[in-house]
């Protein structure tokens, strides 16, 4: 029996401290995705990267966009006033019929003559036949190998409990596989950081859940595999928050001339012409200066293999390095956040954790969240020749396969 367990944004050096179960096992660091959740978790799912399976931020530009209607409402475009923009949102958000974990968000900050110019680029919860139907993934896979299992707490609106409450609903005695989906852990984190008791505390109680989890399963099966891990790690913000705006209002414009989506440690921009482009490029190369972050260029786009559709996710994309964070984002002004991520995997604060009971690769100094579909599939004993996987198992084995 395989007992999988996510736990979004728990960072190694908190699991090494605070989780005394989880760092009784092996552990590696994993490195994550220089994206949000949303792009681990497509990647974690598939073991395709970002540039294959097209989930790196939650929105992209497109043309089905589920506040297309503002387009037929005279003049309501030009509106720009916050309760009504929460309005629209909360009113659109009714309507959609998108599933996926992130809905459909309100655009807080953006003026609301973009908003029709943007579509998400999930539109179904990971575990619904439709998400990617065109990827195999974790749970296509386990429904078309008939693996008698359970998915515990993936479902919108986490609260804190979710998955102790929901674990009843596994059926220990004939499941081959579970999965545990935390998402609070990361909640937490970015509410109060990790220097206080409250994150520090809810670590230690999800490690005494998947403890006890753990035992109690014991108790039915005799061979019990343990994959813990995360998703990213998280990173305390230094105040003051980042205004992009300040750096437009020095080159005499302002960023809401331009078609972009300022995201926590993201700015993103598309161009009608050159003179738009080259004014962009002006500022953000001041910011560059300022030693804030960088572009993304083709480097970071190969070494982190997100050579994406430009038009869809970018045409420039400015990131805003540790311990950096915007303010005035597509989700709000930023000043009750403590911590976050979507940093550079490469940062020691931001690598997530990959546990297990069963030995880990030693030929690995990290996992990576492409390990996580095919450690699953061979410890389920499902062979993986028919799918093409960009990881490779990496538990109860000597050398990564
Ligand atoms: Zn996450």
């Amino acid at each position: 029996m395989v007992l999988l367990f996510f736990m979004d944004g728990v960072k190694y050096d908190m699991m090494k401290k605070y989780m005394p179960y989880l760092s009784s096992l092996n552990s590696k660091p994993l490195l994550s995705d220089f994206g949000y959740s949303c792009a681990c978790h497509a990647t974690m799912y598939t073991s395709r990267y970002i540039e294959e399976h097209g989930t790196w931020f939650i929105w992209k530009r497109g043309d089905n966009s589920p506040y297309k209607w503002i387009n037929y409402i005279p003049f309501l475009k030009y509106i720009n006033f916050l309760p009504l923009k929460l309005v629209i949102g909360k009113a659109t958000r009714k309507l959609s019929k998108n599933s996926s974990y992130s809905g459909v968000p309100c655009l807080v900050n953006l003026p609301l003559k973009y908003w029709p110019l943007f579509e998400t680029c999930d539109t179904k919860i990971w575990n619904d036949p439709e998400w990617k139907k065109e990827i195999p993934n974790l749970f296509t896979i386990l429904r078309e190998n008939k693996v008698k299992h359970h998915v515990i707490a993936l479902h919108k609106n986490t609260k804190a409990d979710d998955a102790f409450i929901e674990e009843k609903n596994v059926d220990y005695q004939n499941d081959k596989f579970v999965y545990y989906f935390i998402g609070y852990t990361d909640n937490i984190m970015h509410q109060y950081g990790e220097n206080a008791k409250e994150s520090q505390e809810y670590f230690n109680k999800v490690d005494k859940f998947i403890e006890d989890t753990v035992k109690k399963a014991q108790k039915y099966q005799d061979d019990i595999t343990v994959i813990a891990y995360s998703d990213h790690g998280h990173i305390d913000i230094k105040s003051p928050l980042i205004n992009i705006n300040d750096y437009f209002k020095k080159e005499k414009s302002n960023v809401n001339k331009f078609i972009h989506l300022i995201e926590s440690n993201y700015a993103r921009f598309w161009f009608r012409n050159e003179k738009e482009k080259d004014l962009v490029i002006k500022v953000l190369k001041k910011m560059e200066k300022d030693n804030l972050g960088f572009i993304i260029d083709e480097n970071y786009k190969n070494k982190y293999h997100l050579n994406v559709n430009p038009k869809e996710h970018g045409e420039i994309i400015f990131y805003l390095a540790a311990p950096h964070e915007f303010t005035n984002t597509i989700w709000g002004f930023g000043h009750s956040v403590k911590s976050g991520h979507g940093y550079e995997p490469t940062l020691k604060k931001h690598y997530g954790i990959f546990c297990s009971n069963k030995k880990l690769a030693d030929n690995r100094d990290f996992a990576y969240l492409v390990d996580v579909l095919p450690s699953v599939l061979e410890q389920l004993k499902i062979s993986r020749k028919n799918y093409i996987f960009k990881g490779k198992n990496i538990v109860n084995t000597r050398k990564a396969n």
